[in-house]
């Protein structure tokens, strides 16, 4: 049996019921299996696979809170601490009814080599509480965050363990969070990042993962050969990411002509006014169809995703498993031949073998958003220094390393002859750094 399939059977034994994390386990391990292969004795003699599998730490803890009615409650609270080889853990924290170990540590397994393939130094880590935000009012959302910090803030620190938002925890939840570290620590220090910017967060936080996203399909567009200007673009959701990668896709010259939200699709023939999205979303915190109330020339589909629209390049930016096969063989009948992800993981399995049988450009999201979590390792940065950076100065860096993650990506797919699949490429690319920094490191 091979290393890789060894390894792979161990930890199916030792983590039966961990399903979210043994097939993105599974996942990883399948596509890094070439580089594996090539230094497959120095690897097993080392024990790295065994190593990279499991985490460096996990703690768990009570959160114990009291709500508005004097009602006690307790959730639990997790930090998952996966791989420090190149850099303090780094990770979000999710809020939310579904968390649980396996889904953390799947989480906190993807985002070692996301945060590799940035070239910042970065770990990998994620964490989170059982807590459901929804529909609690602010007081009961700072008690809760209070008390996940007054145990967290232990195993955390700048240089040690900086974790960030995820779902369900946004910038309210951050601040909490900060102000709570800062008390019982008396440090002020890049501990969290997404924090606001008037107490160390950094200009351009809000746009990196749709200005990345972009930056990284128009260079692997353009190694194709080909331009984004006048090219017609498919994106879904019309939250964050969907919204400023419409903004700096239209800036370069595409045409944006669909936005979505858990409701159905806009179809603008004359290209998306963001504007008008912006004021419908993020101020009246309204839905997508009332777009369609303002531009009279665009139809809204209710019910269903933009795949079936005809476009050169998709961009999904609203959630995960969002193309299925068929989604997928949709968009490349109709022409698409480019797909990249805003989003984490929308593409099910079988968009994905579509997408390699035919061909067609694909970035997955682990290379394609990390935009996100670079301009967060940038926030470090900045606080390390004590400075902040000028927007430009910010969005230059960010566009450097998504050029960097495409020429990685691209190279590493190249070395092990898998040109068209950047899903290899980027776990592989992903991989070879965090395996050189452990085998330096020794047996740790
Ligand atoms: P937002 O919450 O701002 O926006 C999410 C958008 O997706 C909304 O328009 C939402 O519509 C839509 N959506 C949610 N669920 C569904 C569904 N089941 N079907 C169709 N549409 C849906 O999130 P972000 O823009 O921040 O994140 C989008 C994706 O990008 C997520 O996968 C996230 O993990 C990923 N990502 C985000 C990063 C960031 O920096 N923000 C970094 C890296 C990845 P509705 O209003 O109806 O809920």
């Amino acid at each position: 049996m091979s290393y890789v399939d060894e390894v792979f059977e161990a930890l199916k034994v030792k983590h039966p019921t961990e399903d979210e994390f043994l097939e993105a386990a599974e996942r990883v391990l399948d596509t890094i299996r070439p580089a594996v292969e090539a230094n497959e004795e120095k690897y097993r003699k080392a024990g790295l696979l065994e190593r990279l599998v499991e985490p460096e730490r996990i703690i768990t803890f009570r959160v114990p809170w009291t709500d508005d009615k004097g009602v006690n409650h307790v959730n639990l609270g997790y930090r998952v601490q996966f791989n420090s080889a190149i850099g303090p853990y780094k990770g979000g924290l999710r809020f939310h009814p579904s968390v649980n170990q396996s889904i953390l540590k799947f989480l906190g397994f993807e985002q070692i080599f996301k945060n590799s393939l940035t070239g910042l130094p970065i770990g990998g880590g994620k964490g989170g509480a059982d807590f459901d935000p929804k529909g609690k009012s602010d007081a009961e959302v700072m008690r809760f965050c209070q008390s996940f910090m007054t145990e967290l803030y232990k195993y955390i620190g700048a240089d040690e363990d900086v974790p960030a938002g995820d779902i369900g925890v946004g910038g309210r939840e951050v601040g909490y969070l900060y102000g709570q570290y800062k008390r019982i620590t008396n440090l002020y220090e890049g501990v969290l990042t997404g924090k606001g910017l008037s107490f160390g967060g950094s200009l351009a936080r809000p746009e990196a993962t749709g200005y990345g996203l972009v930056y990284i399909t128009d260079e692997m567009v353009r190694a194709a050969g080909k331009d984004l200007k006048g090219k017609t673009v498919v994106i879904s959701g019309s939250g964050n990411v969907a919204q400023y990668a419409t903004q700096k896709a239209t800036q370069l010259g595409a045409k944006v002509v669909t936005l979505s939200d858990s409701n159905g699709y806009i179809y603008d023939p004359d290209g998306i006014k963001l504007d008008i999205v912006m004021e419908i979303k993020n101020v009246k915190r309204g839905r997508i169809r009332e777009y369609v109330d303002q531009v009279p020339s665009a139809k809204y589909f209710e019910g269903e995703r933009p795949w079936g629209v005809k476009c050169d390049i998709a961009l999904p930016c609203a959630t995960q498993n969002e193309i299925n096969g068929e989604d997928a063989k949709k968009l490349i009948d109709n022409g698409c031949w480019c797909v990249a992800e805003g989003a984490n993981m929308p593409s099910d399995a079988d968009a994905i073998d579509a997408y390699l049988k035919a061909k067609i450009l694909y970035m997955p999201g682990k290379a394609a958003n990390a935009g996100g979590v670079a301009t967060s390792a940038l926030e470090m940065s900045q606080n390390s220094e004590r400075l902040s950076w000028s927007f430009e100065e910010v969005d230059s860096k960010l566009k450097n390393i998504m050029v960097g993650i495409y020429e990685k990506v691209a190279e590493a797919a190249k070395k092990y002859s898998y040109e068209t699949d950047f899903v290899t490429g980027a776990n592989i690319a992903g991989f070879e750094k965090v395996a050189d920094a452990m085998m330096a490191q020794g047996l740790v």
